[in-house]
């Protein structure tokens, strides 16, 4: 199961998990094995808390 990556939180609904992800080089097209590989998960929680940190 899918934890966030900020405070270990299981991320039980995966549709209020959030990703952040380098772009692909390559193409769109990758982007599911790129994400399997390359993503890390958080939850809104911690989305909110780094929204908050990157505008300071
Ligand atoms: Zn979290």
């Amino acid at each position: 199961m899918l934890a966030c990556q900020n405070c270990g939180k299981p991320l039980k609904r995966t549709d209020r998990a959030y990703f952040l992800l380098e772009v692909p080089h390559r193409s769109i097209g990758e982007i599911r094995s790129f994400l399997a590989v390359n993503s890390v998960a958080y939850c809104p929680d911690c989305v909110q808390i780094m929204r908050t940190k990157a505008l300071n």
